[in-house]
């Protein structure tokens, strides 16, 4: 019913993040990170995470857990009641990574993946407990946004699903449960369809990055924000609701959805441009100053 101690193997963007939450929720965490600059990053996200909590006016955090680095794998995972894997996005790399923490993990332990697309039954594959492995695919900054993705593979019992729902809940995560597993799971597939039209709008210069941006939080990014997709709709349709909203735009829909299918060529050129246009954008700020201010906005 509660996590006493958690490991992140990998601790870049994503795996600094689940350390700071979990940390903020008062759970200590052993981290493993070959990288010679982890424990600095590590330390920026958590210092970005501390500063975002303290904006919010919630109740008083519990008291801090304390952060530790392993030498190994085998070592970061010891005792850890949840194990949240957080290497680069390579079905190789993460299976001997998988593997190795199997191998060490006691037989308890829940062992999550951040991957944003693999397969469970893809990573799986090689452990000798595949039944307490998942995918927890958070959303980023993970120690602020609730959202994390539950996918099972095939070898994934019921229980562990159950059980890391119940678990995330006591870290303030909101753990939805996809029913069957597909590549890049629902958000991101949601989001590589929009990647897709917005890089025709600026490949075609019908609009640039900065605009694509400001369409977005000052729209319907504010309302997917608090009601989603179809609620949202489903007002559009006024009081006859969602079916009304499907008959009257439905076939205005056809047409272009017939359209969304072409991929644009990801050229030099393509990607020159929207890192010129990206630059301009915001390019005068470092990397942390940007996190601040997106975590400022968010709280
Ligand atoms: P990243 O490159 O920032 O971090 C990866 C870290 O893993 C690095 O610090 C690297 O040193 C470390 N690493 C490499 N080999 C390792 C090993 N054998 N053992 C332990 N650590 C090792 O990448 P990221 O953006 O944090 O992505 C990590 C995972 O999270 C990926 O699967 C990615 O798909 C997923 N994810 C990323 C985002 C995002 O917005 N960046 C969002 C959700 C999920």
């Amino acid at each position: 019913t509660k996590i006493n101690k958690a490991a992140c193997v990998g601790g870049g963007v994503i795996g600094g993040a689940w350390a700071a939450r979990f940390l903020l929720a008062g759970i200590d965490v052993s981290m493993y990170d070959p990288h010679p600059e982890a424990t600095r990053i590590v330390g920026e996200v958590l210092a970005n995470a501390e500063r975002a909590y303290g904006m919010l006016t919630m109740a008083p955090l519990p008291p801090r857990g304390t952060l530790s680095f392993a030498k190994s794998i085998e070592e970061a995972v010891q005792d850890a009641d949840w194990i949240q894997e957080s290497v680069p996005e390579r079905l190789e790399l993460k299976r001997g990574v998988l593997t190795q923490i199997d191998a060490a993990a006691s037989p308890s332990a829940l062992i999550g993946s951040s991957t944003s697309g693999l397969m469970p039954t893809d990573l799986q594959r090689d452990m000798k407990h595949p039944e307490r492995f998942f995918v927890a695919h958070p959303y980023n900054p993970v120690y602020l946004l609730p959202l994390v993705e539950l996918v099972g593979g095939q070898k994934t019992s019921k229980e562990t699903i159950a059980k890391a729902k119940k678990l995330a809940a006591t870290i303030g995560m909101e753990g939805v449960v996809i029913a069957k597993e597909i590549e890049a799971f629902v958000g991101d597939r949601l989001l590589e369809a929009l990647w897709r039209e917005a890089l025709w709008l600026i490949q075609d210069d019908i609009c640039d990055t900065e605009t694509l941006d400001n369409v977005i939080r000052y729209s319907f990014g504010m309302r997917w924000a608090q009601m989603g997709l179809f609620e949202t709709y489903r007002i559009a349709g006024g009081e006859a609701g969602m079916r009304h909203f499907l008959a009257q735009f439905g076939p205005c829909l056809q047409w272009p959805w017939t359209k969304f299918t072409d991929v644009v060529d990801l050229d030099d050129a393509l990607v020159d441009k929207i890192g010129s246009q990206s630059d301009a954008q915001s390019g005068a700020y470092g990397i942390r100053e940007l996190e601040r201010i997106r975590d400022e906005n968010l709280v």
